[in-house]
């Protein structure tokens, strides 16, 4: 019978001890992540949690036999609300090795990045906003942050108070910010169309969190908002539903990144909901979608750096917690992208929104081991990316299924 990676590894650990720290895996088609790049035929060895080799297949004694599985580099979910450690090992076993969490109420996100980094529970690498710092800052932000009590009964305003709130997030732990340009979406009481944060406020933010090399991530779907805070410096637009084309353009000069969150909005637009609420989401969905999916377009045809995020929870129970990678990825291709391409935008851009493609989000030697095994080829057959075979974090196995194979 076939060994799985663990059995194989224990077996390699009796039989050579002195040589445990190196995996070989062998037999493999690799798609490395980095825009332009096909997919090859290697072995590759993994050493001390890092890509040490990758040299051209040929069986090899000892490795473990892939026997042509697609191996791609672990998905990096630019845009979540992971914020406890059972959706933070659903985010890991979905092949997220890494993710930026956008909004987590009570700050439940930053001590579950802790608890991951710390080793007492499994999951993807964090890096957390710890809140949404917008004029209505709201009470479970509040509840984590009482010294801003004031702003219960009236919203923050002007660039000094948003600066002072950006500076607590971050004395807190926050390893990004997070802003509102634009009214939230989910909610019927909101408008999407409508700016939050000025320009002037943006641009306090952006100048805060750069204070302590910190990047602003912007939640903005109307026009203004985007272009206030494109202009602004953020590092990138999350939605942005009706950004127009002037900010597009000014978005590919000033490198701002664009995480479109589509496949969120299927179950933003469910018609299962049956009260007054959810009927307005739906409505006001199918108005989104069409404008978001135009925008994706235009970004691609700019050469905008898009990148995939869920905007999911990854919780049970609810819709917001069932999108994955592969929903977006699926989205991006009926966008124009190819395969390939909307991989990349899962993996090697989403590194280079976090800032961290220098050591993860790709597949080559001296990078950190963050893959994701796949069965079949995901050019001819995407949903195999909703179905890991093998997902390995720092080296280490997070997930195995090869014996189900
Ligand atoms: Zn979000």
């Amino acid at each position: 019978m076939r060994k799985s990676l663990l059995q194989w590894l224990a077996i390699a650990c009796l039989a050579a001890p002195a040589a445990a720290a190196d995996q070989w895996l062998s037999n493999a088609h690799l798609y490395d992540g980095l825009p332009g790049s096909t997919v090859r035929k290697v072995n590759l060895r993994i050493t001390d949690g890092r890509i040490a080799e990758i040299t051209s297949a040929q069986s090899r004694p000892g490795a473990l036999d892939l026997r042509g599985a697609y191996v791609l580099p672990g998905f990096i979910d630019a845009h979540t609300h992971i914020e406890d450690p059972a959706s933070a090992r659903r985010a890991l076993h979905s092949g997220v090795t890494t993710t930026r969490v956008l909004g987590d109420a009570f700050l439940k996100g930053l001590a579950t990045r802790d608890l991951v980094r710390d080793g007492y529970v499994p999951g993807p690498q964090m890096l957390v906003s710890g809140g949404h710092v917008r004029p209505q800052l709201g009470e479970a932000f509040i509840l984590s942050f009482p010294q801003f009590g004031r702003y219960l009964a009236a919203p923050l305003q002007g660039s000094e108070q948003v600066a002072e709130v950006v500076r607590a997030v971050i004395a807190r732990g926050a390893d990004v910010v997070k802003v509102g340009a634009s009214e939230r979406a989910g909610l019927a009481r909101t408008d999407p169309r409508r700016q939050e944060l000025s320009y002037e406020e943006l641009r306090a933010a952006v100048l805060e969190a750069a204070r302590s090399g910190r990047f602003v991530a912007a939640h903005a779907h109307d026009r203004y908002g985007a272009n206030a805070a494109v202009r602004a410096g953020v590092r990138s637009i999350e939605h942005g539903t009706y950004v127009d084309e002037e900010t597009l353009i000014l978005m590919r000069k000033q490198g701002t990144f664009f995480v479109p969150t589509l496949a969120i909005m299927s179950p933003l637009g469910d018609p299962r909901g049956d009260d007054a609420d959810a009927v307005a989401l739906q409505l006001r969905t199918l108005h989104m979608m069409r404008p978001l999916r135009d925008a994706v377009r235009k970004a691609r045809a700019l050469g905008i750096t898009v990148a995939v995020g869920t905007d999911s929870s990854y919780g049970d129970g609810d819709d917001y917690g069932r999108v994955r990678p592969g929903h977006e990825i699926m989205e991006l291709i009926g966008c124009g992208y190819s395969a390939l391409e909307a991989i990349t935008a899962a993996t090697y851009n989403s590194a280079r929104v976090l800032g961290i493609e220098s050591r993860t989000g790709s597949i080559a030697v001296g990078l950190e081991a963050d893959l994701l095994i796949v069965d079949r080829d995901p050019r001819v057959d995407p949903t195999t990316l909703f179905e890991p075979l093998l997902v390995l974090s720092d080296g280490r196995i997070a997930l195995d299924r090869l014996a189900l194979r």
